[in-house]
Formats: C-alpha cells, structure tokens, sequence
C-alpha cells in the first residue's frame, strides 16, 4: 500500500486530491489522505468579498468531510505542526473545543508521499503593532472577524445625531486584496442603506489604501494599475503611493514621515509569505519569503518524497523570478504533481513543471473589472476591461469548482449559487 498524505486543502490541495482519489478508485494500493487544520474549504481569492459581506460561506464552502466521502478519500482535521523526514511521519497538533478542551490528542501520520500545500499568511514584515490592530484576510475566520468589525462600524456610523460621523478603514498594501476590497467596502456601504441603515452610504465611507511602492497594483503592468487607479479615484478612494508605515497603533496607521491615517478599522494586506514554522522545521531550503525551494518537478530540493505546490512553493522561472502566489500557479502546480506522484507509483519518468502566466484580472466589486490575458511575462499581453474581463474572472472561480466537484455536479452547484443570488440578501448580515 502507498499512502500519499496532502496537508492543506486550498486552491491547489482540494483540486490535487480530487484528481488523486479518481487515480485510486483504480489502483486499490494507493491511499489519500487529505489534512486541513479546518473543516471547510472556501477558495482563497473570495475572501475579501466573504469580508466585505457580499458573499456567504454556506453557498461557496466545501465541507471537507462531505467532499471526501463523495470521492472517497480519508479526511482528517488537524494542524500539521512537525515531521520527521526520517521516519516519513508528519505531527498533527491536538485537536481543542472552543472551550479548550481536547478532543484529539497529538498524533502522527505515517506517510510515503508527503504535499505541502499550505498556503501563505501576510507578512507584516516585523511592523511593530500590525498584529495588535490590523484584520488579515488570511483564512475564512479572519475575513468573517472582520465582516462582524466591520457591520458594527456601520450601525455606529448609521446613529442618527448632530453630527455626521465617517466610517474610516485604512487598508495596507495596494495589491489586488487592498485594491479589490476597497472597491466592495464601497459597494457594501451603499447596500447598507437598503438594509435598515438609511443614513449610511458610500459619502460617509472614507477608504484610504497605503502603498510603500511607486504606484498601486506593482506585480501587474501599468496599463491595468492606471485603469485600477482612475475607477478606485472615482469611487473616492484616496490612494497614498510612496508610502510606507512604520508602526501600527489604534487610531491609525503612523507613517514615515510621521504621519497618523486614523482609521476605525485596519487591514494588512501587504505581500504574502509561507507560515513561520516551516523555517523552524529546520528541515527545508527557504527562500526569504519562507517558501520551500523545490526542483523542476516540483519535489522539495531537501527531500524527493516530498512535494511542495501553491503559495509556499518557491519555484524559480527561467527569468529569475518566483512563480508568483497565485491561484492559477497553484491549480497548475496540483496538475504537475497529481502527473509526478501517478508516474512515480508506475515508474515512468517524471515530468517538469513549467508555468503558464494567463494574466491577471482585478474585479472592482461592481463598478470594474480590468486586466490582461495571456502572459505578463511574454510582453504579448493582451488588455482587457468591463464585460470580458468579468467573464473571464468569473470564469477563474468555476474552473475551480468544475475541477473540486466534476462537471456535473460542478455545473449544478454553479447553477445553484446564481438562484441562491436571485433569492438571498445582497449583504450579509450576519
Ligand atoms: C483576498 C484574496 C484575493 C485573492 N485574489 C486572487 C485572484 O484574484 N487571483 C489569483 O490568482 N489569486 C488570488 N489570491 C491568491 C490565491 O488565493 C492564493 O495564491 C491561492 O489560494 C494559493 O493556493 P494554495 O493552495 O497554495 O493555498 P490556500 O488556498 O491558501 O490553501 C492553504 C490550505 O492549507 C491549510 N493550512 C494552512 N496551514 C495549515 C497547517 N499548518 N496544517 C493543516 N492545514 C493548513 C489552510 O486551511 C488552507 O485550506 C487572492 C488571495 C487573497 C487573500
């Protein structure tokens, strides 16, 4: 029997074990574990709209459990905190309540194929109080804490008086997570009026985004940025380029030049790195974003039984760049190893990964959606806005669940999401 063990079931993890446990309904010698430290899935790019309140987990969540028995692989929830690479046993942290009382103890889990597909957390580049003040967009907890923040600023904002009061939500980092959920926060400050909040609107919204960089959106050509720029301005968002914050405190972000940007609430969205503990695993070569340095079939360069994939993959382009933390890098990444772990089980020889950059798509809320197709590297780039660019953002999503559900079933749940948008709230309210 092989046992292949998937820790995290992102955007990459959920699509490799989907594909795997096809593989094995066919080779009955070959196991799939999937571990996630929670129990359901929501694909990492909608977290700033579960944030903003315009999504709802119940129609775009994947309970782990439920999608490994329709595909018949073993799900198991736990925190993967160590391994030995030796004894090929990776260690789950213990399972607690909300209460803190222990429901697993700590245990260990045997593997012969290992993947790391754990994804990325912010990285707050040591900032001195971004911990204590600022909402991340990390997981689906963080961006639901924030969506509860952010509905009782509202109410705050909503009290009728003599004065009218301004909802400030200073938001770090210009990149599509800043720049995307500035453009729902508009869009949800609006829709609040029609939900019992009638002295709210988007002109008692101030959104400010701070960007240490010469000017937003810096990891996409400046085509898409100034088009991003002019709809952001239009909406009123004020954008400070050339701007970098040194401290964190509750009032505000405090920049360099000394500067306070009150805000009532905080967002940190600025660069991505791997978790912290992959570092003092002490096991793998890092690059300074403490992603694991993998070879060209994307095995970790310390350890070929082990593959690495998605955001804490540091996987180096014939250019000298990174393959970017990316959904589409990881949706790839999962075909490359799915394609390595079944040749290496049948002895054929594996295969390279080579990525595809088919450009980059920024979705501001309802008001813009721009971007490129077809490769910001290859500088054969082709500009895209309004109508097309929504469709083929849109598309992005469906490809993923087509690819986590199948295509029928992949098709109905599409299907079922655009009639629970027909009949649901437009803001979540809860
Ligand atoms: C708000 C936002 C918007 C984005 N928009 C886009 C976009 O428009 N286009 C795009 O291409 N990319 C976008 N991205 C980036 C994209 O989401 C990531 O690149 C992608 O999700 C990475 O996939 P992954 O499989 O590596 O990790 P993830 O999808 O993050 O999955 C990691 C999984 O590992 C689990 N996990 C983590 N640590 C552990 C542990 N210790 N033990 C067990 N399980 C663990 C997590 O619970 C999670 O399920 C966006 C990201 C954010 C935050």
């Amino acid at each position: 029997m092989q046992r292949v063990v998937v820790v995290g079931g992102g955007a990459g993890g959920l699509e490799l074990v989907t594909k795997l446990s096809r593989f094995c309904r066919k080779h009955s010698h070959v196991e799939v574990i999937l571990v996630d430290k929670v129990r359901t899935h929501v694909w990492k790019p909608l977290l700033h709209e579960v944030a903003a309140g315009v999504i709802n987990k119940s129609s775009d969540g994947i309970d782990y459990r439920m999608h490994a028995s329709r595909n018949k692989y073993e799900f198991q929830q736990g925190t993967f905190i160590g391994m030995d690479a030796q004894k090929q046993h990776i260690t789950l942290a213990a399972l607690d309540d909300d209460e803190g009382q222990q429901i697993l103890p700590e245990r260990q889990l045997a593997y012969d194929i290992l993947v790391l597909a754990i994804g990325s957390v912010s990285n707050d580049f040591g900032t001195p109080g971004v911990k204590e003040h600022s909402y991340f967009l990390d997981s689906l907890a963080q961006a639901e804490r924030f969506h509860r923040a952010l509905l009782n600023q509202l109410l705050k904002v909503n009290q009728p008086g003599p004065e009218q009061h301004h909802l400030k939500i200073s938001i770090v980092g210009a990149g599509a997570t800043g720049t995307e959920l500035a453009a729902q926060l508009h869009h949800v400050a609006n829709l609040s009026r029609a939900y019992g909040m009638p002295t709210m609107s988007a002109e008692r919204l101030q959104v400010s985004i701070i960007e240490a960089g010469p000017r937003i959106l810096p990891a996409l050509p400046e085509r898409i940025a100034n088009s991003a720029k002019s709809a952001l301005e239009k909406l009123g968002v004020q954008l400070l380029e050339n701007t970098k914050v040194i401290r964190a405190e509750a009032g505000g972000f405090v920049t360099s030049d000394d500067r306070l940007i009150e805000a009532d609430l905080m967002v940190w969205s600025a660069g991505v790195k791997a978790p912290d503990f992959i570092k003092d695993l002490d096991l793998f070569e890092t690059n300074r974003a403490q992603q694991i340095l993998v070879n060209s079939y994307l095995q970790s360069k310390s350890d070929q039984r082990i593959y690495v994939l998605g955001d804490c993959c540091a996987c180096m382009l014939p250019n000298g760049n990174w393959v970017p933390p990316r959904a589409q890098s990881a949706h790839q990444m999962a075909s490359t190893v799915y394609k390595n772990i079944v040749n290496g089980i049948q002895g054929v020889p594996l295969t390279d990964f080579a990525y595809s950059d088919y450009g980059s798509l920024i979705h501001l809320s309802k008001y813009s959606t721009v971007g490129s197709l077809m490769g910001n590297l290859s500088n054969r780039s082709m500009f895209i806005e309004g109508k097309l660019a929504r469709l083929v953002y849109v598309s992005l999503y469906s490809m993923h669940q087509l690819a986590v559900h199948g295509w029928l079933k992949g098709m109905l749940v599409m299907l079922s999401r655009k009639v629970g948008n027909l009949v649901s709230a437009k803001l979540k309210l809860h």
